[in-house]
C-alpha cells in the first residue's frame, strides 16, 4: 500500500467526515502545500483551483501569515473573549476601516456559520422582528439556524428546521425563474418577486434579508446591475435590516474588500470568514453598523464563544491584511479576473459544446454543464448523487489526472483559485480544463 493509501484507510478507521456516507469517504491525504499547489504523502502534485474551501485566498503557507501565527503562539496563544487582546483589537479596527458605511464593530467567530448565527441574532434583537428571509439558492451554514436558513438541498435532511424562516428567488438569468431575457429585466422581476414575498409575510415581521451578494456554492451568480441597491431600498422602506453573507466572496474573492464595494451598497450586518485569514486558524465575524451595535449599550448582547477573537487566528487575520495593502492584490485579482480568466473561458465556452454558460467576477468563477445548449437541460440531474453525478465527477477526474484540483457542484465546475497565482499557474489550470471538457463533450455528441 502506498502512504497515502494507508493514511486514507487511517483517517476512514476513525474520522467521522462532513456530508458523506461513511462508507465510500476515501480522501486524498494532503502532506503539505505552498503558494497554489499541495502535494499527497506520494509526492503527487495539484494546481489548488478550488484553494481549498475557497478559503486559501493567500495560498498555502504564505510565510508573513506563518510567522505571525507562530510569534503570537510564543507570546500567548489563547484568551478568553472577556479580556482585552491587542492582536484582537488590531484586526477589528483593520477591518472596520476597509468596511463600507458605518460598520463599525466586529463580533469574533470561529468560522462562517456561528457569524451568520449571530448575525441573525443581533438583527432579530434590534428590529424585534422574528423572520428572517433567504434565498433558495444559497448555502448559510450548517447548524440549526444556518442550515434552515440555507436554501439548496443540503438542508432537507435537517428539515424541519428553526421557525421563522422564508425563502425568495434570486435573480439568475440563465436559468430565471421568472423568464426574464436580459438582466435589467431580471433585476426588476426578483425585485418585484422579493417585494411581493415582503408583503405576503408581513413587512413587519420580517427582522432581515439575508443574502450572499455573489452566490458562492450554488453557482457563482453575480447580481445584475441595480439588484442589490434595490433589495436595500426594499429593505429601508420596511424597516427590515439587511445582513450580506460574504464568508465565502469577501476579503478578496472578487477583487473587493467587500464584495457588496462593487455595487456601492452598504448593509447593516456583513458575515465574514475564510479568506480573512486564509483559515490557517478558524476564524470568521460579523461587521456590525454602530446603529446596530448601540443596541447592546445598555443591554447586554446575549451570545459569546470561548474561542472569540482567538489571538492565533486575529494574528494571522493580521498579517493576512497587511499582505493584501503591500501587494494590492485587490486590483490584481480584478485585472486577472477581466483580462484572464473572463476571456479565456469565453473562448473556451464557444469552443466546448457541454459549457452551457460561463460567468463570474475578481477569482471567482463557474462553468455550467448542459446536454443541450439551447434546452439548457443540465448535464447532471439537480442535486444528483451516484451514478447520476458520474459525468461531473469524470470531467473532475479528467483534470486531477493532470495535476489540477478543481472544485465541483451539480452540474458546475467552479475556480476559485488562491488570489497569488500566477498567470502562468492560470493558465496551466484552464489549460486542463480545455482539455478535460472533452470528456463531457463526447457525452453531449
Ligand atoms: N456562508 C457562506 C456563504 C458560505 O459559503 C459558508 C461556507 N462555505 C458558510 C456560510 C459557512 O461557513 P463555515 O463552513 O466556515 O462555518
Amino acid at each position: 500500500m502506498s502512504d497515502a493509501a494507508e493514511i486514507s484507510a487511517a483517517e476512514r478507521d476513525h474520522v467521522f467526515h462532513s456530508w458523506s456516507a461513511q462508507g465510500s469517504v476515501n480522501p486524498l491525504p494532503i502532506a503539505g502545500g505552498e503558494g497554489c499547489w499541495f502535494w499527497d504523502h506520494d509526492g503527487n502534485r495539484y494546481l489548488d483551483l478550488a484553494s481549498q474551501l475557497v478559503n486559501v485566498n493567500l495560498g498555502h503557507q504564505h510565510p508573513r501569515v506563518v510567522a505571525a501565527i507562530r510569534d503570537q503562539a510564543e507570546r500567548l496563544c489563547t484568551v478568553a473573549p472577556q479580556f482585552g487582546n491587542e492582536t484582537r483589537s488590531t484586526l477589528a479596527r483593520l477591518i472596520v476601516e476597509r468596511a463600507p458605511g458605518d460598520l463599525d464593530a466586529v463580533f469574533f467567530t470561529n468560522g462562517g456559520t456561528e457569524a451568520v448565527e449571530h448575525a441573525v441574532r443581533m438583527a432579530r434583537l434590534h428590529t424585534g422582528r422574528h423572520k428572517v428571509l433567504s434565498a433558495y439558492r444559497s448555502y448559510h451554514g450548517a447548524t440549526a439556524g444556518s442550515i434552515t436558513l440555507t436554501g439548496d438541498p443540503r438542508r432537507w435532511a435537517n428539515e424541519p428546521g428553526v421557525p421563522g424562516v422564508a425563502r425568495f428567488f434570486g435573480p439568475h438569468l440563465y436559468r430565471s425563474a421568472f423568464h426574464a431575457t436580459t438582466e435589467e429585466e431580471e433585476s426588476d422581476r426578483a425585485l418585484r418577486h422579493l417585494a411581493e414575498v415582503i408583503q405576503f409575510e408581513g413587512p413587519d415581521t420580517v427582522a432581515a434579508v439575508l443574502l450572499e451578494p455573489v452566490v458562492g456554492t450554488n453557482g457563482v451568480l453575480v447580481p445584475p446591475p441595480g439588484y442589490l441597491a434595490g433589495v436595500r431600498e426594499l429593505c429601508d422602506r420596511h424597516g427590515i435590516l439587511l445582513i450580506s453573507d460574504e464568508v465565502m466572496v469577501g476579503f478578496g474573492r472578487v477583487g473587493e474588500w467587500f464584495a457588496v464595494d462593487a455595487w456601492d451598497v452598504t448593509p447593516d450586518l456583513i458575515t465574514f470568514a475564510k479568506g480573512v485569514n486564509s483559515g490557517y486558524v478558524p476564524l470568521g465575524g460579523v461587521v456590525i453598523s454602530r446603529r446596530i451595535a448601540d443596541t447592546f449599550t445598555d443591554r447586554a448582547y446575549p451570545g459569546g464563544l470561548t474561542y472569540s477573537g482567538h489571538p492565533l487566528a486575529c494574528a494571522a487575520g493580521v498579517a493576512s491584511i497587511q499582505v493584501f495593502e503591500e501587494t494590492d492584490l485587490l486590483r490584481r485579482v480584478r485585472r486577472l479576473g477581466s483580462e484572464v480568466v473572463e476571456p479565456a473561458l469565453r473562448e473556451l465556452a464557444e469552443r466546448h459544446p457541454s459549457v452551457g454558460h460561463v460567468r463570474g467576477r475578481g477569482l471567482f468563477w463557474a462553468v455550467e454543464l448542459v446536454r443541450d445548449r439551447d434546452t439548457r437541460e443540465p448535464l447532471v440531474p439537480f442535486n444528483a448523487s451516484g451514478a447520476d453525478a458520474a459525468p461531473m465527477n469524470q470531467l473532475a477526474a479528467a483534470m486531477r489526472a493532470n495535476g489540477v484540483w478543481p472544485f465541483v457542484n451539480m452540474n458546475r465546475l467552479h475556480l476559485a483559485p488562491p488570489l497569488v497565482i500566477s498567470e502562468e499557474e492560470l493558465a496551466l489550470g484552464l489549460k486542463a480544463l480545455d482539455e478535460a471538457l472533452a470528456v463531457t463533450d463526447a457525452l453531449v455528441g
